[in-house]
């Protein structure tokens, strides 16, 4: 999607800190880190949200799930908060799926 700004990311025309890219994943860090990793998780096919790739492509998004240890190992950590927002209300502000890959610090459960 042209103006997708994850799109843009994914074709290198917005420079980000890529920490994994295989074929189907890119993996790079917050602009606006909440914890000292915070990693994203995208696929570099389109979807809007974490549940719409669910639900057209399944095993795109068995494999992201898989994906994200590779991504926290990347980054240095072993232990890892995984939040996918869905939805403006629920604070997702770019609407390509992404998943937050956060930790290195001791995540307190629930979230402050
Ligand atoms: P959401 O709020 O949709 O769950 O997550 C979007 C994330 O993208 C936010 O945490 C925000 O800081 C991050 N973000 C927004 N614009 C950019 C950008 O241009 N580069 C990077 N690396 N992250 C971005
Ligand atoms: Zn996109």
């Amino acid at each position: 999607m042209s103006d997708c700004l994850f799109c843009s990311i994914v074709a290198g025309e917005i420079p980000a800190n890529v920490v994994l890219r295989t074929d189907e994943f890119v993996a790079f860090t917050d602009i606006d880190p909440q914890a000292p990793v915070h990693t994203l998780v995208i696929p570099i096919e389109h979807h809007e949200s974490a549940a719409s790739m669910a639900q057209a492509n399944p095993e795109l998004a068995g494999r992201l799930l898989a994906t994200t240890e590779q991504v926290a190992r990347a980054a240095g950590i072993d232990d890892y908060r995984l939040v996918f927002n869905t939805g403006a209300g629920a604070g997702q502000s770019v609407f390509h799926a992404h998943g937050h890959v956060l930790g290195g610090r001791a995540m307190t459960w629930p979230p402050g």
